[in-house]
């Protein structure tokens, strides 16, 4: 909570024709997941896991020393840009080492058999992170680096990256874009951050061609697209890869609330298709399950979303209602329109073709 994104008017730097406002990325959202599953009591179900900060070692899997030692450095000092768009503070060096390992944390406890499966509520967010360079409020990429532990500290031979962040997973598919091990599927806002990344001609190269599924959905897409896309590209391909472990990247920036898209999902959307990835877990990986939170900029409605996710994950209705679910739920489009229908009938032909590596 103390990752300090500075001033600025939500996403841009403040000057003499931008008045100051805070930045968009802020603790808020966070805090208020958490407060809200104490106040509806689902805290009292749920077992606490203490993170730990991921060593340099860990860190540098997937990026290189040039990079870590700039963030220190900026980081020791004043703070300053991981690289396009994201700011930090003072500090915020050592709260992203603890992002990324609470990741890992959260992957050993469902591993060792400690939890069932396991939310990782932590930020800085980490799926726009690349090799050399921040981006998008990223600092290091967490939930790529918890697949990178998965395999190379715990010996899973394969791991699936589910990513329904309304961004596109751009640094998760660099991360693994030649690699046939790790199964990556971004469903995102065709073409919003970042600009011209995450077509649904981008496959993988070598030997990872075919286990990058990129899911670009029109904007304005509802429950109704992302429900079919969830049942007609993700399941299926799950079921082909047969992962050991499923992490979700889990932004919720596709919520109806958010201001950094143009998506309609509500709670029971993002119910609905924690439903399905608990369904596919337990088909394919006894259950086991890793959400590493991402994005998700409606500080007054992410938390609702937070909740039903987690209350599904735990098996425990709290009856803590979500105020904003009968309007959102009415909205016009909230079923899937043919111009949706179109790219997820494209979508299902690479899920359908898909096979678990030899
Ligand atoms: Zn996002």
């Amino acid at each position: 909570m103390w990752h300090d994104t500075g001033t600025s008017a939500w996403v841009t730097p403040a000057g003499l024709t931008v008045q100051p406002l805070g930045h968009i990325e802020s603790a808020e959202g966070k805090r208020r997941i958490r407060n809200l599953v104490e106040v509806s009591g689902l805290i009292d179900h749920l077992v606490q896991l203490k993170p730990r900060m991921a060593t340099e070692d860990e860190v540098l899997r997937l990026h290189t020393r040039e990079y870590m030692d700039r963030i220190k450095k900026a980081s020791d000092e004043i703070g300053g840009d991981a690289g396009d768009l994201s700011p930090f503070g003072h500090g915020s060096y050592e709260i992203a080492l603890l992002a990324a390992g609470g990741c890992m944390t959260a992957v050993d406890a469902v591993l060792d058999g400690k939890v069932n499966n396991a939310y990782a509520l932590v930020r800085p967010p980490g799926h726009h992170a690349e090799r050399t360079t921040g981006r998008g409020f990223c600092i290091f990429a967490n939930t790529a680096l918890a697949a990178v532990h998965a395999r190379q500290s715990r010996g899973l031979s394969r791991v699936a990256i589910v990513d329904w962040d309304v961004h596109h997973g751009n640094g998760t598919e660099h991360a693994f874009y030649d690699d046939p091990t790790v199964l990556t599927i971004s469903i995102h806002q065709d073409n919003n951050y970042p600009p011209n990344s995450g077509g649904i001609g981008d496959t993988g190269s070598g030997p990872g061609v075919g286990y990058n599924i990129n899911v670009p959905l029109p904007p304005g897409s509802g429950v109704g697209a992302y429900a079919a896309t969830f049942d007609r590209v993700v399941a299926p391909a799950l079921r082909a890869f047969r992962p050991e472990l499923i992490l979700i990247a889990s932004g919720l920036d596709a919520s109806a609330m958010d201001p950094l898209a143009s998506m309609m999902m509500t709670s029971d959307g993002y119910r609905k298709l924690t439903r399905t990835m608990l369904d596919v877990a337990a088909e394919v990986c006894g259950g086991r399950l890793v959400a590493c939170h991402e994005g998700g900029y409606s500080p007054a409605y992410v938390p609702y979303c937070g909740l039903a996710i987690l209350e599904e994950m735990a098996g425990i209705r709290t009856g803590l209602e979500d105020p904003l679910l009968e309007l959102l739920a009415q909205f016009g489009g909230q079923e899937i329109q043919p111009h949706q229908e179109a790219v997820v009938h494209q979508a299902a032909k690479l899920a359908s073709g898909l096979q678990a590596p030899a």
